[in-house]
């Protein structure tokens, strides 16, 4: 099925409208912070120095326009969890240090969402559960293993499980066995989110330049070929787009999430359906899939499709490969049947940073006057809003609770060069795919170790 639109951003755009272009870097200029990139954690950050110090000069830069990168293309989902390794951050920080770290992130949901109110951001917010699905015995092994450890490391209060009888009147899934609840989370429209914190940052007096590319960065000092801004402190915010700027090529992987939407759906498809309550939906596959019921009725589906373009390059404008397509259309019908007459309107990608380890970080260094965040592998919603607070926290000189959180100031190693690192995440996608099919075999009734193999070899698990 060719879906009516493809790439143009985002879905979210053509829900919207892109935006008027601001002006880019009028010449050379000076300020006190200058952060590059505008999606989330730059504008997060230019928002808490703001608030913060109100007397701060600072600037962004951002190659295409506010929201360009995943921040206004992804699946919506606003969850208070985030990438990482529970066991390796404990390394470091012990039970306790992960334990606040699971906290601070959970607290991220009430945060996104209170500063949208106070500052009359309308990003279609409706708070809700996460809903992840098993739909066969292996995929309901690992999500009781998943729930389990997710209790164990501080998230006893809000993550669960339910079977079927318990999950058909939420949502009706065909096959699904069993769920993974978890409560205090918000299903949101990205770019409305990303286009009103970049107005709210603005009002604070922080000049956003677009069509603004940085050519290269050192201490003090941000080159752009519309001017160089000096400015002693300076915070990259690039996340799935840093392996662009020079010396980060092997730093953050740019691996490619895709998504379509369907037409908006009648409430003969609603009722077959169910999910009155909006929640956020996923499943326990290896290759997992996320979803949205959005405001006006439609599906979002999103998955991993092609995973990693050769070279770290980047897609054009958005656009997936007809491959990925297929793919999401076939999870579309196989979880929500009953859509399988309507039309696909929209499909687009993106690209989300992964670190070598799969952990999130967010760091400063002081000598050079230099930070950074990003490598969520894909749970950055929330987590973005940690590093912007972090991240000022940092910028200020002052140690805080935020500070001494696990994943502050963490280094991993670069990833491999290539062909290694496109072999490496091919495999590995491949794989978990191989996986997902041995699994739903009948008769199979233990997760594949296939998955495990997958995950292994890239160090993801
Ligand atoms: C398809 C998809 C679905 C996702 N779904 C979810 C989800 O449901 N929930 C969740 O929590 N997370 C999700 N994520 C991840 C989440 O969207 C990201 O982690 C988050 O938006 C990252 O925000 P950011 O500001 O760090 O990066 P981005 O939003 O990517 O912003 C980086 C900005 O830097 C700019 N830039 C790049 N290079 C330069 C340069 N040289 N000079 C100046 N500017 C530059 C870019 O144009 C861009 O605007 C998803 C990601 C994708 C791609």
């Amino acid at each position: 099925m060719q879906p009516d639109h493809l790439g143009d951003v985002s879905f979210w755009y053509a829900d919207i409208g892109l935006p008027k272009p601001r002006a880019a870097l009028p010449g050379d200029a000076e300020a006190d912070v200058c952060i590059i990139g505008a999606g989330y954690t730059g504008l997060w950050s230019a928002w808490y120095l703001k608030q913060a110090q109100p007397s701060l000069r600072v600037v962004v830069v951002e190659k295409e326009f506010a929201g360009f990168g995943a921040s206004g293309r992804n699946g919506g989902w606003l969850t208070g969890g985030f990438a990482w390794n529970h066991g390796r951050y404990a390394e470091t920080a012990g039970t306790d240090g992960v334990r606040a770290m699971v906290r601070a992130m959970n607290g991220t949901v009430d945060e996104v969402i209170g500063v949208a109110e106070t500052q009359g951001i309308d990003a279609d917010i409706r708070r809700t559960e996460e809903l992840m699905v098993a739909v066969n015995p292996a995929q309901a092994i690992r999500l009781s293993e998943e729930v389990a450890h997710r209790r164990r490391w501080g998230e006893e209060e809000r993550v669960f499980e339910i079977g079927a009888d318990e999950l058909r009147p939420r949502l009706r899934i065909p096959g699904a066995v069993s769920a993974m609840v978890v409560t205090n989370v918000a299903r949101v429209q990205p770019a409305k989110l990303v286009r009103g914190l970049a107005a709210a940052v603005e009002r604070t007096g922080v000049s956003i330049y677009e069509g603004t590319a940085v050519t290269s960065l050192e201490a003090g000092r941000v080159a752009t070929p519309r001017g160089v801004v000096r400015a002693k402190v300076i915070l990259r915010c690039t996340e799935g787009f840093s392996a662009g700027l020079p010396g980060l090529r092997r730093d953050w992987l740019p691996l490619n999430s895709a998504q379509i939407a369907t037409e908006p759906l009648p409430a003969q498809v609603w009722d077959e359906i169910g999910w009155d309550g909006h929640q956020i939906v996923g499943d326990f596959a290896n290759a997992y899939c996320y979803c949205q019921r959005t405001r006006e009725g439609r599906i979002t589906v999103g998955a991993r499709g092609v995973p990693y373009r050769f070279g770290s390059s980047l897609d054009s404008n958005g656009a997936p490969d007809p491959e990925t397509v297929r793919r999401l259309v076939a999870i579309l019908h196989r979880h929500f049947p009953a859509t399988k007459p309507y039309r696909v309107a929209h499909a687009w990608c993106g690209v989300l940073g992964v670190p070598r380890d799969w952990c999130a970080t967010v760091g400063f260094d002081p000598a050079t006057g230099t930070g950074w965040a990003g490598g969520y592998v894909g749970v950055g919603v929330s987590t973005s809003n940690l590093a912007g607070r972090t991240l000022t926290d940092l910028v200020l000189g002052r140690t805080t609770d935020l500070t001494r959180l696990p994943w502050v100031n963490r280094r991993t190693r670069p990833w491999e060069p290539e062909p290694l690192r496109w072999l490496g995440v091919h495999a590995m996608y491949a794989l978990l795919n191989a996986a997902d099919r041995a699994e739903a075999r009948p008769g199979v009734t233990r997760p594949s170790w296939l998955g495990g193999l997958g995950n292994r070899l890239t160090g993801r698990g």
